[in-house]
C-alpha cells in the first residue's frame, strides 16, 4: 500500500469502528482521521471536556503493565500498542486517533481490526520525507526479567524473535523483514495471548471487564483456550513482534535496523525506544552549526545578563547563537585558562568540573524558559537534574556549545529540559533538567 516508502504518508479520509474496551468492557467508537505531514500519530479523547490530544511519542508513556499506556498532564490512552503497530507498519506516518473512551476496542485481540480500518480509510502520500533512524552503532536493552532486545545496523527494517513461556513452555521462533504486506498476512492477525494465573487475579478484581476468550488465547498449564484454534503454529512469537512495532512506534521515526528479541515484553521494548530516541536527539545536538552568528537570531552578552541574574564568575553564557522554533536554544561559552575555577581544579592540569557545565545548561535551559513564559514575574528554579553523565573532559581553549531543548511542560508551573554541551561535534556532557516557577 505504502507505495512511496521514502515519503510520509497518512490515511486518504476518516474511517471508524466500533468495539469493545478491554478494561471497562464498554463500548466505544474508534476514528481514523488524515493529519498534516510532520504531524506524527495524536490520540484524541473525543468524550473529554476540550478534547485533549496525546502525542504518540515515547517521552509521553506512563506504563507498560500488560499493555502500553500513553498520556500527558492527568489525561491517559491505554492499550496503544496493537493500533500503532498497525499504523506503523502500513506505512502511515501522520494520523490522528480519536476515541469517546481511554482505549481502542479490542477487536479479536489481535491488530487485525486496524489493518481492516486502515485499508478502509486508505494510505495517501504526502509531499514531506520520512524520518529514519539509522542504526550506526549496536544497541541493547536487557531487563531482569530475563528480557534481551538487541539493535543492529542493516538497511530495512527487520524483526528477529524469540519468545519462551514459563520453562521454555512455547518456545517459537521467527525472523522477518517488515514490509506492509508481511505485516498484514504473518503478523496482524496473531492475538494476544495471557497466562491463566495472570488473568485471574484481574478477572477476580473486575479490571479486565472485555477480556473473553473471543479477544484472547489463554494458555493454563499445557492447555491453549481460545474461541477459536491458533490461527498460527507460532501465533505467540507474532504477536510478540506485533507488541515490539506497536512500542518501537513511539520513537517517531522510521527504523533501519534489525531487532533481534529474545522473550521481549512492553517493558524492554519501551526501554529500546527510549534508548532510541536518546541517541537521536544526541544526534540533533550534535549537528551544531560551526559559524557563530551575532544579531536577530540569538542573544548578546549584554541580553543574556539581562535575563539571567548571574554575573563573574558565575555567568556560564557568553551568548546565545540561536532558537529553533519555541522549544529549542543553543548557546556558547568559551572556556579560557583564566576561568576562576581552574587554579584549583587541578592545579598543574586544567580540567572544567562538570557540575559547572551543569550549571552552564541550567543558565541556557532558563534563557529559553524565560522566553516561552515571557513574564518576569515569575522566576524558574532548578529542581532536579537527572541522567546526567560526563562523557568526555573539557579544557581551555574549548568552546562549549549548549543546546537545551524543552520536552515537557506542565502549564506555568513545571518544566522538564533535555540539555546538552558538545565541543568539537562530540557531546561531552548531558542531563534532564527540571525546573519549577514560582512568584518572585
Ligand atoms: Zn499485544
Amino acid at each position: 500500500m505504502a507505495s512511496t516508502p521514502e515519503l510520509q504518508h497518512t490515511v486518504g479520509k476518516t474511517a471508524s469502528f466500533s468495539g469493545t474496551a478491554l478494561h471497562t468492557g464498554e463500548k466505544v467508537t474508534l476514528k481514523l482521521h488524515p493529519a498534516p505531514a510532520d504531524h506524527g500519530i495524536k490520540f484524541k479523547r473525543k468524550d473529554l471536556q476540550d478534547e485533549p490530544t496525546i502525542d504518540a511519542k515515547i517521552e509521553n508513556l506512563k506504563t507498560v503493565e500488560r499493555a502500553t499506556t500513553i498520556g500527558e498532564g492527568s489525561v491517559r490512552v491505554h492499550t496503544v500498542e496493537h493500533i500503532l503497530a498497525a499504523l506503523w507498519a502500513m506505512g502511515v506516518d501522520n494520523a490522528i486517533v480519536e476515541m469517546d473512551a481511554n482505549e481502542p476496542p479490542i477487536g479479536d485481540g489481535s491488530g487485525q481490526v486496524y489493518v481492516d480500518l486502515i485499508k478502509k480509510a486508505g494510505v495517501t502520500v504526502q509531499e514531506a520525507p520520512q524520518k529514519f533512524f539509522d542504526v550506526r552503532e549496536t544497541m541493547h536493552v536487557e531487563s531482569k526479567t530475563g528480557a534481551l532486545l538487541v539493535l543492529l545496523a542493516d538497511d530495512k527494517f527487520r524483526i528477529s524473535c524469540t519468545q519462551a513461556g514459563p520453562n521454555n513452555q512455547f518456545a517459537q521462533f521467527l525472523s522477518m523483514e517488515v514490509t506492509p504486506a508481511i505485516f498484514e498476512r504473518e503478523i496482524a492477525p496473531a492475538r494476544t495471548f495471557v497466562y491463566y494465573e495472570d488473568v485471574e487475579p484481574l478477572m477476580e478484581k473486575n479490571l479486565i471487564k472485555g477480556g473473553s476468550l473471543e479477544n484472547a488465547i489463554v494458555v493454563r498449564g499445557e492447555a491453549v483456550l481460545s474461541k477459536e484454534p491458533l490461527r498460527f503454529r507460532d501465533e505467540f512469537v507474532r504477536h510478540k513482534i506485533l507488541d515490539i512495532i506497536g512500542d518501537l512506534a513511539l520513537v517517531g521515526r522510521r527504523i533501519r535496523g534489525h531487532v533481534v528479541a529474545v522473550k521481549p515484553g512492553h517493558a524492554a521494548n519501551a526501554e529500546l525506544a527510549r534508548a532510541l530516541a536518546r541517541e537521536q536527539t544526541r544526534r540533533s545536538a550534535m549537528s551544531a552549526p560551526r559559524a557563530i552568528p551575532i544579531g536577530d537570531s540569538g542573544l548578546d552578552t549584554g541580553e543574556v545578563m539581562k535575563i539571567l541574574p548571574h554575573r563573574y564568575p558565575f555567568l556560564m553564557v557568553d551568548r546565545v547563537i540561536g532558537f529553533e522554533g519555541e522549544n529549542k536554544i543553543t548557546a556558547i561559552k568559551s572556556i579560557t585558562i583564566n576561568e576562576p575555577f581552574f587554579q584549583g581544579h587541578f592545579p598543574g592540569h586544567p580540567v572544567m568540573p562538570g557540575v559547572m557545565q551543569v550549571e552552564a545548561m541550567a543558565q541556557v535551559a532558563s534563557i529559553l524558559l524565560f522566553k516561552l513564559t515571557k513574564t518576569s514575574s515569575r522566576v524558574g528554579y532548578f529542581m532536579s537534574a537527572d541522567e546526567v553523565k560526563f562523557r568526555k573532559p573539557v579544557f581551555p581553549g574549548d568552546t562549549i556549545f549548549i543546546h537545551a531543548e524543552l520536552t515537557r511542560a506542565r502549564g506555568n508551573r513545571m518544566a522538564k529540559t533535555k540539555c546538552y554541551c558538545v565541543v568539537n561535534d562530540a557531546v561531552v556532557s548531558e542531563g534532564e533538567l527540571m525546573f519549577t516557577f514560582l512568584e518572585k
